[in-house]
């Protein structure tokens, strides 16, 4: 984890709806409930692989710590968010709940907000807000999944 600070801002933000949110990543954050030690561990497992692939494929990766990764059930309009500045990832609870979902979250979705990371940590933020521009969809196609922006869930 990056920088402390900047988390505990964001995690006094998040404070009144702790009760959805879990936390998965090398640190436990305290005062976040973790309800469901399954999907964490799976998480926490995919999590730590797909990093670790990113940090192999990208070796300048090496000196950046994995995002911390939370689960966030009144997320709604989008699977995923990453917040870069924050070296931290949300996950929507309501997607990941429903088990047709759950490779598609751990596996594509995941890695897509992982990949935002990389390629702010690797260029900086994007010019114009293109968030998946090349230097992203580039980052995506080495760790071997296509480019796509969006991606089709059921709730
Ligand atoms: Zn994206």
């Amino acid at each position: 984890m990056g920088a402390p600070i900047l988390y505990h801002q964001y995690c006094a933000r998040v404070k009144r709806f702790r009760k959805n949110i879990f936390s998965v990543g090398l640190l436990h954050t305290p005062g976040i409930l973790c309800y469901n030690a399954s999907m964490q561990n799976e998480l926490n497992l995919a999590a730590q692989t797909h990093w670790a692939r990113f940090v192999h494929l990208f070796p300048a990766m090496r000196k950046h710590a994995m995002p911390l990764i939370t689960v966030n059930n009144r997320i709604y309009r989008t699977a995923g968010r990453c917040w870069v500045e924050k070296n931290h990832i949300e996950l929507s609870g309501k997607l990941l709940a429903n088990p047709d979902n759950k490779l598609a979250m751990l596996h594509v979705i995941l890695p897509h907000e992982m990949a935002h990371q990389v390629d702010f940590n690797l260029n900086g933020a994007p010019k114009n807000n293109r968030w998946h521009g090349r230097t992203w969809s580039e980052i995506m196609v080495k760790f071997g999944l296509p480019a796509n922006a969006y991606h089709s869930l059921e709730t």
